[in-house]
């Protein structure tokens, strides 16, 4: 089944805690989707999980505590895992055929630890988005530019690898690739610059 209206982007979320990297992501994603008219769920929380205030008060966002198979167990053909080890490249033909989009909620890591493979053994059609790793919200943003903009691929304004300056003797290089703003910098999770720079003396590899 198709349809024509809002997608459905669901994060499965696969790390133990929501640590404040994850929060920002999330809440990036829903007030995206919330914007554009889609819906997004984030799946799989433990019960026990306090979903954050912010997050809570986005109209559009759903918590579940079900998985994105339990969810979808009658209608698998639907979903559309994106996965930077499938063999074939999203394209925007794949919004008529698809109308849930489906990402590991796992925080990305360098080099990557394909920690997308526990989605990809449930056995959902997979997409690439190009070769590089994208942190979630902007893989879950270049998805809805393809999907529901018609935007191919190959003609996303990307920025790779840049280079976040704090102040004249501190920066920091962001191992992803990232959708460009319209003042050219990268588009990122609002506070996420403030809570790296805050988190200067601690290694990019500590915050995953
Ligand atoms: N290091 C990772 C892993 O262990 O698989 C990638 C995690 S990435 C930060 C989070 C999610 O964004 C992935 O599970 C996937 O759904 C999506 N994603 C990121 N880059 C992608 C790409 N180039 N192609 C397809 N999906 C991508």
């Amino acid at each position: 089944m198709t349809s024509a209206g809002g997608k459905t982007y669901i994060v499965e979320h696969l790390d133990e805690e929501l640590g404040p990297w994850s929060e920002l992501e999330y809440l990036a994603i829903a007030v995206e989707s919330h914007d554009a008219g889609a819906k997004f769920f984030l799946s799989s929380l433990p019960p026990s999980f306090k979903v954050p205030e912010a997050l809570n008060a986005v109209p559009s966002f759903t918590p579940e505590t079900r998985s994105v198979e339990e969810i979808y167990a009658s209608d698998k053909s639907r979903v559309c895992l994106l996965d930077p080890a499938a063999a074939k490249d999203l394209s925007p033909e794949d919004g008529d055929s698809f109308d849930v989009f489906l990402f590991g909620g796992i925080l990305g890591d360098d080099p990557p630890r394909d920690r997308t493979s526990e989605l990809r053994k449930k056995g959902f059609e997979g997409r690439r988005l190009g070769p590089k790793q994208m942190t979630t919200d902007t893989a879950v943003r270049v998805t809805r530019m393809v999907v529901e903009d018609k935007t191919r691929l190959l003609d996303v304004p990307y920025l790779d690898y840049p280079e976040l300056r704090f102040n004249e003797h501190e920066s920091t290089e962001m191992p992803f690739r990232y959708v460009a703003g319209t003042d050219g910098k990268p588009i990122m999770p609002k506070g996420m610059v403030e809570l790296i720079g805050k988190d200067g003396d601690k290694t990019l590899d500590d915050m995953f």
